[in-house]
């Protein structure tokens, strides 16, 4: 009889019996049951309060960043990825800005958006304009939604509305602004775009599809800098080559997708860390970076009047450090114990500043290895050319000294020798 995924009330069983049944339908041995209930640090009852149809939990290695220094105050930051060498890299690039004053980051507050969508309104103009002066009754519905979040000073504090014309026709967008404080928010606004949508149906007469947050945090936004010291790194060629790879990235997307997929290797893990929503992270920084129509990279790098490289990130920074799992996981709440964060607000900086170094580092490393790769190809050149090689043996002899790291004049002669002979 044929395998069936189709297995009735599976969340309904208990965990044990719902490892039976995996057990059965993958051919797992004894040991690998045994392994997938070692939750760890994560009990079991957690693991079943925070998603469904749980059979056990995968550790991530958890590492520590170390020498962040962030508006002149030290962090240590834990990064959960199972990438190597990611906080080696952002322990590193972080050493490296200390000698200029290490970061500067500053971020614009935490105004989330929540959306509305209204479809089948007879006239669009007119509904946005009646929506716009009921701004007043529509917030008040929106925060009666949230006592516990307007008591600590959030809540939803504007809105706006805009009209679309899409393939299915025209539609009223009514936008919620809503400050969620230290809480990513997207269940708050949600039940605050859920709750306004009946009046929107009134006042439109149209027809409330979507009630949800949108991921791109336009009004959250994080913003690091860096300067860094030249002399650290190498020099002016090293500055001028990470330019240039910057370039690349501003005016080719398959390099910006890269470029920024080192970003967010170290804004992810910092997510994952503290049990942040880092899907929610990747989808509004990547919509931030074609946001103009074209994809482009999330920092960008120049060189200052003394010759050094600044860096600059910009980033929307939807996280919290109370709400969704952050409050659950007890190795999240570790994690933030160790950053030492008081406010989501500094949190999203920190991660600024991560992706920054991170970026940097990538973009070093990059840059290095070509220069250094470069140079090695002169040299061994140079020294086939001074062992009296010609033409195309001038090449094969260099390339030879390269492969066996061996780049000596002696060696030179020996391999031009037997290439003649052959
Ligand atoms: P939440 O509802 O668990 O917590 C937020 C609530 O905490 C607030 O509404 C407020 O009532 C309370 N609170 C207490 N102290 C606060 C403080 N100092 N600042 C702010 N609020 C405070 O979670 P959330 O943050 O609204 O939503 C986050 C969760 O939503 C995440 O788990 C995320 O994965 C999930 N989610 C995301 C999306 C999306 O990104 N599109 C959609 C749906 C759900």
């Amino acid at each position: 009889m044929s395998k069936t995924s189709r297995i009735p009330d599976f969340y309904k069983l208990p965990l044990s019996r719902r490892l039976e049944i995996v057990k059965e339908f993958a051919n797992l041995t004894d040991s690998e049951v045994d392994l997938l209930k070692e939750t760890g640090s994560l009990s079991r009852d957690t693991a079943e309060r925070m998603i469904e149809n749980v059979v056990g939990a995968i550790p991530v290695p958890l590492g520590i960043a170390t020498n962040f220094l962030i508006n002149r105050r030290d962090y240590l930051v834990p990064m959960a990825i199972e990438e190597p060498s990611v906080v080696a890299a952002a322990s590193h690039a972080a050493k490296i800005a200390r000698s200029k004053g290490g970061f500067a980051a500053s971020s614009t507050g935490s105004i989330m958006i929540g959306q509305v969508q209204t479809v089948k309104v007879k006239n669009p103009n007119q509904a946005k304009k009646d929506l716009l002066s009921h701004r007043e009754d529509i917030l008040k519905k929106a925060n009666e939604q949230d006592p516990v979040l307007l008591s600590v000073g959030g809540g939803a504090k504007d809105l706006g509305v805009k009209v679309l014309q899409t393939q299915r026709g025209s539609m009223v967008i009514l936008e919620l602004y809503v400050d969620t404080k230290d809480a990513m928010g997207a269940n708050a606004v949600n039940t605050m775009a859920e709750a306004v949508a009946p009046m929107i149906e009134r006042m439109t007469g149209g027809r409330v599809l979507l009630r949800i947050l949108s991921n791109l945090a336009t009004k959250r936004m994080a913003q690091a800098k860096v300067v860094i010291d030249r002399g650290e790194i190498g020099g002016d060629e090293v500055v001028e080559g990470i330019i240039d790879a910057y370039a690349f990235a501003s005016a080719d997307p398959y390099r910006a997708a890269t470029h920024n997929k080192g970003i967010m290797n170290g804004i992810a893990a910092v997510a994952i860390a503290t049990c942040n929503d880092h899907r929610a992270l990747e989808a509004g920084c990547h919509a931030y970076a074609a946001r103009n129509g074209q994809y482009l990279p999330l920092s960008t790098w120049e060189k200052n009047e003394d010759g050094d490289l600044t860096g600059v990130i910009e980033v929307p920074m939807a996280v919290g450090i109370v709400g969704g799992a952050i409050k659950t996981h007890p190795i999240a709440q570790i994690a933030l114990k160790i950053l030492g964060v008081k406010t989501a607000s500094e949190l999203g900086e920190v991660m600024a500043a991560v992706g920054l170094a991170q970026n940097f580092a990538a973009l070093r490393a990059l840059v290095v290895e070509g220069i250094q790769r470069g140079h090695m190809g002169l040299h061994a050149r140079n020294i086939a050319i001074a062992a009296g090689a010609k033409g195309a043996m001038i090449d094969t002899i260099a390339e030879e000294m390269i492969r066996g790291n061996k780049i000596r004049l002696d060696l030179a002669k020996e391999l031009l020798k037997k290439h003649i002979v052959d």
